[in-house]
């Protein structure tokens, strides 16, 4: 392709040793026009495309379902094209495939890979809707589904001559538990298994599961991607030899997101290494001030020297994001913890996180976690440190403490 062809990013002729935020910045662009070039991808949608001949349409018919063409919306449009290669390029695959959502990029991954009979091994730790999916969908077509500890321990005696395929997340959902997934992926290669990576924490930046022996790797570009609490997104990004049966599989279900979506997240993106350095001081500030708090048992953010799996954190994260959790002391019930939370003015209470705006929301670990007990820790509360002074969000949880000894005290509507 020349370099005046509307299908050739600019990233692709970058050197690779720039930095990634730099890359950031400068993939995606577009290719000059007449005259000049915009700063940012143009938005272009689409249903129908039009080819100068008949045997131009049946060629580009033929080449699509193995190389990127733009010959039908529901296809991608020049707009996802940017999008994806600003994904591929931060988590080092060899393409990615945008998804309506985070969870429909999970389940495609699961879907592309696993025919019944097969097993699949599923970390403890997972996001609950990818266990419902296990537990729906995959055990109804034959799919025999399994879990193993969040850290990954025991995956050598739960696999199965018949094991396909290992989805982890890393570091988990709740309370951020680490596994050694260079460990794993080794075992897994040797056995001819696959590894999927939920890499929504890590968001590409932070982690890079493919280049640490990864096959697919997920995010939820709705999270940090995106940025801003406006878009729905997902993506999902695969090694050279795993991607046709993904592409396939997506394409068989009829896949596509709308170009506007995909003009969002790439606009949040130009951002994301600004807004991940600011959330993880933000939070590594909270995180060590509710250690020293007397109502709180522990806290769980493996940027803490103080938690577990921090050395794996240490090898193979680059940075942390605005995630904590903390545990509060096992006298305190959940009402208390309730309590907590209504009387957080700064902190929103809804799902989700990634968005520049602070969160708080009280998982219930008991009944999110098979594999391991949480029947003996106290209420779990989970906070998104956002993008706010910190000390006023300091400030905030410290009155919300002084309320949580208060029974009675207001909640946010009264
Ligand atoms: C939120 C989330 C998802 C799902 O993303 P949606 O876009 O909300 O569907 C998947 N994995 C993890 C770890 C998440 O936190």
């Amino acid at each position: 392709m020349s370099k005046s062809d509307p299908r050739k990013l600019r990233d692709v002729d970058m050197p690779p040793a720039h930095d990634a935020a730099t890359r950031l910045v400068h993939g995606g662009r577009p290719a000059a026009a007449e005259g000049g070039r915009p700063v940012n991808s143009p938005l272009i949608r689409a249903s129908t495309v039009l080819f100068d001949s008949v045997e131009a349409q049946r060629d580009a018919r033929r080449r699509r379902g193995r190389e990127r063409l733009f010959t039908y919306g529901s296809r991608g449009t020049p707009t996802t094209f940017a999008l994806e290669d600003m994904i591929c390029d931060l988590e080092g695959g060899f393409r990615t495939r945008l998804l309506p959502t985070g969870l429909a990029a999970s389940t495609m991954a699961l879907a592309a890979y696993l025919r019944p009979s097969d097993h699949v091994l599923i970390t403890d730790c997972v996001y609950e809707p990818v266990r419902h999916f296990a537990e729906t969908h995959l055990k109804a077509i034959g799919v025999q589904v399994d879990y193993c500890a969040a850290d990954g321990g025991d995956v050598a005696g739960k696999l199965r001559p018949n094991t396909r395929l290992i989805y982890l997340e890393c570091p988990g959902s709740l309370v951020y538990e680490m596994c050694d997934l260079p460990k794993i992926a080794a075992l897994a290669r040797s056995r001819g298994i696959l590894v999927a990576a939920d890499n929504t924490w890590g968001s590409g930046l932070l982690y890079r599961p493919l280049v640490l022996g990864a096959h697919i790797s997920i995010i939820a570009a709705t999270k940090y991607l995106g940025g801003h609490s406006d878009v729905m997104l997902g993506t999902v990004t695969t090694t050279e030899k795993q991607w046709q049966a993904l592409q396939d599989c997506c394409d068989a279900f009829g896949m596509a997101v709308s170009p506007d979506d995909a003009w969002l997240v790439m606009r949040g993106m130009r951002s994301l290494s600004t807004r991940l350095a600011r959330h993880e001081a933000s939070a590594l500030m909270v995180a060590r001030w509710l250690g020293e708090r007397p109502e709180v048992a522990s806290v769980f953010c493996p940027a803490l020297p103080t938690s577990p799996g921090h050395e794996i954190w240490k090898r193979d994260f680059s940075g942390a994001n605005g995630l904590l959790s903390f545990a509060l002391r096992k006298d305190f019930g959940v009402d208390a913890a309730e309590r907590f939370a209504n009387a957080l003015k700064l902190f929103g209470i809804g799902s989700s996180w990634g968005g520049f705006e602070s969160l708080v929301s009280l998982p219930n670990l008991r009944a999110a976690r098979t594999v391991s007990d949480w029947s003996q820790w106290g209420p779990i509360v989970r906070l998104h440190i956002g993008l706010e002074e910190p000390q006023d969000l300091l400030d905030d949880l410290g009155a919300a403490f002084a309320a949580l000894a208060t029974p009675g005290s207001q909640t946010r509507a009264a």
